[in-house]
C-alpha cells in the first residue's frame, strides 16, 4: 500500500504566524521540528497499519522544510523549490490515500490561521463553492481514484474541509483567535491524535469516498487585490465576467490546478 503525505506548514500545532514559517529565525527553526515530528508520527502509523511505501510532498515555501534524516526509511520527500506542479507532483493511482497535513483556510476568509489559496490576493470557486488549497488537492487525487484519508490543520480549515469530505479523518492543532493567533493544543496531543487517526483512517480506506467532478469544470476567478489585473488577463482562454471575476472551463482537475497555481503565482511575482 502506497500513501502521499502533502504537509504544509500553516496548520500544525503552535504555528500561527507567517514569522515561523520562514526564514532564519529561531521561530522557523521551532516550527520547522514540530512540522518534522508530526510528518513523522504519521509515516510511522501509516506503517503500522499496513503503508509499505510512503511519498511526503514538502509543500511549503522553498520544500526544505522537512528534515529528511528524521522519517522513516520507507518513506521518500519530494522537496526542493518551484516545482512543475503545485503540490501533487508524482501523485498517481497507484497510490491507496491522500493525507493533507497542516492546511490552511482559503483565501478571503475572515477568521482562521494565516488564510491563503496559493496568494491571498485571489480567491477560487469551483461551481460557485470557495475552493482552497485542500479542495484542490483532494479532487486532483479523487480524478486518480486517490481518497483522501485524513486532514490536520486548525478547527476553522477543518471544518472548511468536512463540507466537501464528509468520511475523511480530521484532526484539529489548534483554535483560531484571529488571522495570527490561536489557541494551541499542546504539540505532544496533537501527536497523539495524528497517529490515533492515521491508523483509523488506514483501516478504514476502503470506506472513504475519493471526491470526484464530471469535467468541464467552472473555475471562477475573484480578484481581491485589483492592481493584479493586467497581468492575470495575460492568460489566454480566462473569460471576464466582471469587474475583478473571471471563468475558466477545465477538462481535468489537473487543468484546473494548473490555471490556480499559474495566476496564484502570477499574483505574486515581483516585477
Ligand atoms: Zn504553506
Amino acid at each position: 500500500m502506497k500513501i502521499y503525505i502533502v504537509a504544509d506548514m500553516e496548520g500544525i500545532s503552535g504555528v500561527v504566524t507567517p514569522e515561523q514559517t520562514s526564514g532564519s529565525s529561531s521561530y522557523f527553526e521551532a516550527a520547522r521540528f514540530q512540522y518534522t515530528r508530526e510528518v513523522k508520527a504519521v509515516c510511522e502509523a501509516a506503517l503500522e497499519s499496513g503503508a509499505e511505501e510512503i511519498y511526503i510532498n514538502d509543500f511549503h515555501g522553498n520544500g526544505l522544510n522537512i528534515m529528511p534524516e528524521k522519517m522513516p526509511k520507507e518513506a521518500m520527500v519530494i522537496r526542493g523549490t518551484f516545482r512543475p506542479c503545485s503540490g501533487f507532483d508524482l501523485l498517481d493511482k497507484t497510490f491507496s490515500g491522500l493525507i493533507l497535513l497542516g492546511v490552511h483556510v482559503r483565501s478571503a476568509t475572515s477568521k482562521g490561521v494565516i488564510p491563503h489559496t496559493y496568494t491571498q490576493k485571489i480567491s477560487y470557486e469551483i461551481f460557485g463553492q470557495p475552493v482552497g488549497e485542500f479542495d484542490l488537492l483532494s479532487l486532483i487525487a479523487g480524478e486518480c481514484n486517490v481518497p483522501t484519508i485524513l486532514i490536520s490543520g486548525d478547527s476553522l480549515a477543518i471544518e472548511q474541509a468536512r463540507t466537501n469530505l464528509p468520511s475523511t479523518h480530521m484532526v484539529i492543532t489548534k483554535f483560531p483567535v484571529g488571522n495570527e493567533s490561536a489557541l494551541c493544543i499542546h504539540p505532544d496531543r496533537v501527536i497523539e491524535q495524528l497517529k490515533e487517526e492515521t491508523r483509523r483512517a488506514v483501516k478504514a480506506i476502503r470506506t472513504i469516498e475519493p471526491p470526484q467532478i464530471a469535467p468541464p469544470t467552472q473555475l471562477v476567478i475573484k480578484l481581491n487585490d485589483v492592481s493584479i489585473t493586467p497581468r492575470i488577463e495575460w492568460i489566454p482562454g480566462l473569460k471576464k465576467t466582471g469587474e475583478n471575476t473571471y471563468e475558466y472551463l477545465g477538462q481535468s482537475m489537473k487543468e484546473i490546478a494548473n490555471i490556480v497555481y499559474g495566476t496564484a503565482t502570477l499574483a505574486e511575482c515581483k516585477f
